[in-house]
């Protein structure tokens, strides 16, 4: 009886053996659902092993194996079981995160296709030609070249389903395009950097290539990937766009649908229904999409004809997974373009410092964008000295003003804060209480519209206190500043002024984001106040003043990464002004005006402030110039964590070869979440292959090492959060 293999989703890298009476090679990366323990999993099949690993007679037999779609090629195998080894994950918790859930569990996945046009493939046409042995799929086929082309419900009423099936896997018909052109609309005329980088990149389409495409905000990035996206659609080849957050870039989705119209563009991202993850996933592994756009998961889509990877805003952290399976979608995505030899382009107006290494290095090919696509010029931007300055909450003077007479122009302003809630913590000036997450090392954050204190990390909440509950005091504060006092005071301060508030609390759903998207282009606010939200690509043409409060802090944090999240994000966010015909101007509030990060934003110097940082981490033995891993372990008692941690480095220190380096076991920062205590344990090498082969002998014999019950640890390669 043949023998599957099967990776199953639990947290050890073991696979399992089962038996299924008819399985045969072609079920290699199928679904299945077997039994385990008591209950039932579901899995994939990677491997028809000759002998068991364990005794045969022991093997119990699946359940159902999902035949009703293509099983998962090769290279998709291949991608998954390199993810496992890098990130020191297991094979089956990689496919339980890649696969949709519905697919996963083996379910049905109805409303596949429309109802596609098919005939003969070339492959196809050279087995008419000299017919071998008679099966069905041949006679089907022959069914098909005398009627072609036909309807794939047609061909299933003359036939059945499986024979369908059966010739398509065999490549012997192929989907036919039918209806509109690919690229449709007028295309706007490239500006001449546009035009050399399409070309360069162009000229590299036949292999494997990695580029850089450095673009100030509003160059006109997202045109460049639409020419190279058609020249790979026009070859009949797929397209894999990656974007950090797809929620954000509604704007982003609607122009590729646009230009594309003709094209079949799947969505792939949490958030959408379990149905409709699965089907655009069957669309690609089948080949029929012709475009993925989405979001890091995406980057698992199967794609058969995949010749073009594009992954925009390439320095953001949302595609590093902090949970789980700690992969980055990035890092993946290039080394998704080697395996299959095709182009990809990484893109950003503020690389990272570990793409823009590798781009100085010539590890990666490099093209910039240095002037914007429309007329505008870059915004000037300047910073406002506060540490002389009394401020009304957080607002100087000639910020209000600047903010006045943008008013007076019926322009749009932006006031841009890194923090949400009205204000980071309720506090007693009497007695020092200060309201911190019972759960958390955390400060519970005040929301004044629903009057809740909540906490932004493990998200409980409760009403807000009316007096002090430690001394009883009634005058209790809230200090600091946040979105919405900031809100308040310029509700105050501009009555006449339409004041529209856009964070993760105003626009907790896709639709109500829109919504205020719309409002903005529209014209109908006048000032906005915002998060991080704000940062990410959208154009505003009435926007012509950023004001940025509160960044100070990040010049001076603890994590070496912070400066350079900073300078990302007041990029991006400057980058929001004057998009359009208007000069934009961008004021930060500072009590550090001469800081080296702040004198190169102010002269768009991007290289600058790149050669300085990446000097520093040069110095420090930081990323990108080293490379790190991080141990972390969690337990309801800290004392657990920390001796869990401990006697890791105690057998580290037995594997390790000179190159690598232990560090002590540090608490983690934010120690307590939800109710567990944190710590952390940093792993540094200064080669890639020298940490990768030390984690391989030492987490497996940290799997050997006896832990309390409570206590749980997990590997992170290449951490974002140190
Ligand atoms: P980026 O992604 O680099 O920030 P976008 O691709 O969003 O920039 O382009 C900024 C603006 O310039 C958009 O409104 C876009 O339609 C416009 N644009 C881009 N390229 C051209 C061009 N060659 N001619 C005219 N307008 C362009
Ligand atoms: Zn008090
Ligand atoms: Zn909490």
């Amino acid at each position: 009886m043949p023998i599957v293999r099967i990776a199953l989703p639990v947290p050890i890298p073991q696979l399992f053996d089962y038996t299924a009476e008819d399985a045969s090679h072609e079920d290699i990366g199928r679904c299945v659902r077997v039994p385990f323990g008591g209950g039932e999993k579901s899995g994939l099949i990677v491997d028809l092993p000759v002998d068991a690993d364990v005794d045969a007679t022991r093997l119990k037999a699946v359940r159902h194996i999902q035949r009703e779609v293509s099983p998962l090629p090769a290279d998709w195998l291949e991608l998954a079981a390199f993810t496992a080894r890098y990130y020191h994950a297991a094979l089956g918790e990689v496919v339980a995160l890649a696969l949709p859930p519905g697919l996963r569990r083996a379910d049905a996945v109805r409303d596949l296709a429309a109802d596609p046009l098919l005939a003969p493939s070339a492959a196809g046409a050279a087995v008419l030609a000299a017919p071998r042995r008679a099966s069905r799929a041949l006679r089907l086929l022959q069914h098909l070249a005398a009627q072609a082309p036909q309807r794939r419900s047609a061909l299933r009423a003359h036939a059945d389903g499986e024979a369908v099936g059966e010739l398509l896997r065999k490549g012997w018909a192929e989907v036919v395009r039918e209806g509109a052109p690919l690229v449709s609309g007028t295309l706007p005329i490239l500006t001449a950097e546009q035009h050399a980088a399409v070309d360069a990149i162009a000229a590299t389409a036949t292999g494997y290539a990695a580029w850089l495409l450095h673009g100030v905000t509003g160059s006109g990035k997202t045109e460049v990937y639409l020419r190279l996206a058609a020249n790979a659609l026009a070859a009949g080849r797929q397209v894999l766009m990656l974007v950090p957050e797809i929620a954000l870039t509604p704007q982003l989705e609607a122009r590729v649908a646009a230009r594309f119209a003709g094209a079949e563009i799947v969505a792939l991202h949490s958030g959408l229904a379990e149905g409709a993850r699965s089907r655009g996933f069957v669309r690609a592994l089948e080949g029929h999409a012709d475009i993925v756009l989405g979001t890091r998961l995406a980057v698992f889509a199967p794609l058969p004809r995949l010749g073009l990877i594009l992954i925009d805003e390439e320095h953001d952290a949302s595609y590093k997974q902090q949970e789980g399976v700690r992969y980055s979608a990035r890092d993946l995505a290039v080394w998704r373009a080697r395996q299959r030899a095709v182009t990809v382009v990484l893109g950003s107006a503020t690389p990272s410092l570990e793409s823009w290494q590798h781009a100085r290095s010539g590890r990666y090919r490099y093209q910039v964008l240095s002037q914007r696509a429309l007329a505008s010029a870059l915004p000037e931007v300047r910073c406002i000295d506060t540490r002389r300055l009394k401020l009304d909450e957080g607002l100087s003077a000639a910020l209000q003003s600047a903010i006045a007479a943008r008013l007076e122009a019926g322009e749009q302003s932006l006031v841009f804060l890194n923090r949400r809630g009205y204000a980071p913590v309720l506090s007693c000036p009497a007695c020092g209480w200060v309201s911190t997450c019972p759960h958390c090392s955390a400060n519970l954050v005040v929301h004044l519209a629903d009057r809740r204190l909540r906490c932004h990390h493990c998200g409980c909440d409760g009403p807000i206190p009316r007096t002090c509950p430690s001394c009883g005091n009634h005058d209790i504060q809230p200090f600091g500043r946040g979105t919405q006092r900031i809100e308040a005071r310029l509700a105050e301060l501009f009555p006449r002024a339409r004041v529209l508030r856009v964070d993760r609390d105003s626009a907790r759903t896709r639709a109500q984001w829109e919504a205020l998207l719309a409002t903005i282009a529209a014209g109908e606010a006048d000032i906005l106040v915002g998060t991080q939200m704000m940062a990410k690509g959208h154009d505003f043409p009435r926007l012509t003043l950023v004001g940025v409060v509160g960044a100070d802090a990040s010049l001076h944090a603890a994590d070496f990464r912070a400066p350079e999240r900073l300078f990302q994000q007041l990029m991006q966010v400057g980058g929001r002004a004057g998009r359009a015909h208007l000069a934009g101007e961008v004021l930060i509030q500072t009590e550090y005006p001469e800081h080296p990060l702040y004198r190169c934003l102010a002269t768009h110097d991007f290289d600058a402030f790149a050669a300085m940082a990446l000097d520093e981490r040069r110095s420090a033995g930081f990323p990108p110039h080293t490379f790190q891993a991080m141990l972390r372990a969690d337990a309801p008692l800290l004392q657990d964590a920390v001796a869990f941690l401990r006697e890791a480095a105690a057998v580290a220190a037995g594997l390790a070869p000179a190159q690598v380096h232990i560090y002590d076991p540090v608490p983690m920062r934010l120690t307590r979440l939800s109710r567990r205590e944190r710590a952390q344990l940093l792993v540094e090498a200064a080669e890639r292959g020298a940490l990768q082969s030390f984690l391989g002998a030492w987490l497996g014999a940290l799997r050997g090492l006896r832990t309390p019950r409570t206590l749980r640890w997990n590997v992170d390669v290449d951490p974002l959060e140190v």
